[in-house]
């Protein structure tokens, strides 16, 4: 048996917030086997969660399964109240876990203490959305009959979280669900699930009831098999990748389960003639480098008008050097190492194939140390390449010249994809065609940086369905249940 190498955690002011356990009916388990987490940046264990069998991911739904009349017949109130103190602890504790974020998912620490806030501003803002689940009272039909609407919890969820946002996409999803009513068993990222395991236990601490949160670690398969085949479980909400998330999504509709997806993006950031290019650029950096490169809104393919498109490209590269690359914990760090070897891979694939199809490299291009890739800006870039077809999911911009508003629009919508998309121009009427043409679910105008509880979150396409934050999130917990009552006249 090969020796199990001991975990280095980071440094934490309260260091019982680094769970080596899952929790399962309000127990923290630690199971027979386990999987080791590493830090992206050194390739060093930091530490080791249970590699949980199905049958203790069948306890967790029990669990759920349990705890549900309960916490569903608490009032909106209350459920908001533990949402509230959930928020303060993990704005109380941001330090600690924006360092678990850093640590195991490897983005500098500034990115991941945005991240953090991010989380508990979804608490905040589900706690006080619990109280507006509203209903409808409509005219009756026929002169005896009263009709509701009333709005009910949709029962235990599956939550499947992915390894780019390790702690904000945990709350963004946990927090309608509670809000709602429901309670959810959550499966993080096994390379990223100490974010989520700090964030349970702070909600234990916030006094989450027994049963209403659990945190199931391990191989994803057969964890995903009990999500997907419980019918105990009534929905599926996942956030991760295109190829999964169909096969989840086909499978929990089998079984005639409610489901959000939230997957993979492509999105077009266009520049045009009339843009300020400096602002431009700085949206850019913003959309393209953020989390190196690794977010589902990541600027994918930039559209850049002939007139501006060198100078775009110029500063472009200039910015992008200006990057420094580090571990996530490194003070000097503005760019973290990617999450593995296959995330490498796939920069350096999509380079070389642009290079071959005849793109310019301005800058970066190579894979440094096994684990980061330099910031990489490409012109000429041509449409049929697979950094323009495909996700990146990495530091690469690729840019595309265009001429005029159709062109530029009609190659933004020829993509599969639907998520998010970036255009500068400071043409109002030009704005609002976009805004309606362009076939994305957020678009963000003179801005690289949209994202927010306050909005709805999601994509069309094969980007995925349903919304996350905003009063719509609430909406994809709840059922919506018809009254219908005979009221026969005296
Ligand atoms: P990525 O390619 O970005 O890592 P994935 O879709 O593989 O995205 O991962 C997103 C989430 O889906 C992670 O929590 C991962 O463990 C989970 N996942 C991957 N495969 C399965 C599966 N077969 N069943 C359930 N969850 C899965």
């Amino acid at each position: 048996m090969a020796r199990r190498e001991n975990g280095r955690p980071p440094a934490l002011a309260r260091p019982t917030l680094w769970r080596e356990a899952a929790l399962v009916g309000g127990v923290w388990t630690r199971g027979d086997t386990s999987l080791a987490v590493t830090d992206p940046a050194s390739g060093q264990v930091l530490g080791h969660v249970p590699n949980l069998p199905a049958r203790v991911v069948l306890h967790a739904v029990e669990a759920a399964h349990r705890a549900l009349p309960a916490w569903r017949a608490q009032t909106a109130k209350a459920r908001g109240a533990l949402l509230r103190r959930w928020s303060e602890l993990i704005l109380a504790n941001q330090e600690d876990l924006a360092r678990i974020v850093s640590s195991e998912q490897g983005k500098p620490l500034a990115e991941a203490v945005s991240e953090v806030r991010s989380a508990a501003a979804y608490a905040e803002w589900f706690a006080e959305e619990a109280r507006r689940a509203y209903g409808d009272v409509i005219p009756g039909h026929l002169a005896d009959k009263r009709l509701q609407v009333i709005k009910t919890p949709v029962g235990v969820v599956g939550a499947i979280t992915p390894w780019n946002f390790p702690s904000s996409m945990v709350t963004r999803k946990l927090a309608p669900a509670l809000a709602a009513g429901c309670t959810v068993v959550l499966k993080p990222s096994e390379l990223t699930p100490f974010s989520a395991l700090a964030l349970a236990a702070l909600a234990e601490e916030a006094g989450a009831p027994t049963g209403v949160i659990n945190v199931v670690t391990g191989d994803a398969a057969p964890i995903g098999d009990v999500l997907v085949e419980d019918p105990r479980v009534r929905k599926l909400t996942f956030t991760g990748s295109t190829a999964v998330g169909r096969q989840l999504a086909g499978r929990s509709l089998a079984n005639l389960k409610r489901v959000s997806l939230e997957l993979g993006g492509n999105a077009p950031f266009i520049v045009f003639e009339d843009a300020d290019v400096e602002a431009a650029v700085e949206g850019a950096m913003i959309a393209k480098f953020r989390n190196a490169g690794q977010t589902c809104i990541c600027a994918n393919r930039f559209l850049v008008h002939e007139a501006v498109y060198d100078a775009f490209a110029r500063r472009l590269a200039e910015r992008a050097q200006g990057l420094v690359l580090g571990g996530g914990l490194e003070p000097d760090t503005t760019q973290g190492p990617l999450i593995n070897a296959a995330a490498i891979d796939k920069a350096r694939r999509h380079v070389r194939d642009a290079l071959e199809r005849g793109a310019r490299l301005l800058t970066g291009g190579e894979a440094i140390g096994g684990t980061h890739f330099q910031p990489t800006v490409l012109t000429e870039a041509p449409p049929d390449a697979l950094l323009c077809r495909e996700e990146t999911f990495g530091p690469v911009a690729g840019l595309i010249r265009f001429s005029g508003e159709r062109e530029a629009m009609e190659m933004a919508n020829d993509s599969a994809a639907g998520l998010a998309a970036y255009v500068y121009t400071r043409d109002l009427a030009r704005s609002h065609r976009l805004a309606e043409a362009l076939e994305y679910g957020m678009i963000g105008f003179n801005t690289g940086a949209m994202t927010t509880e306050a909005a709805p979150f999601g994509g069309i396409k094969e980007s995925g369905q349903g919304r996350e934050g905003s009063r719509y999130g609430l909406d994809d917990y709840l059922d919506v249940k018809t009254i219908c009552i005979d009221v026969p006249a005296l």
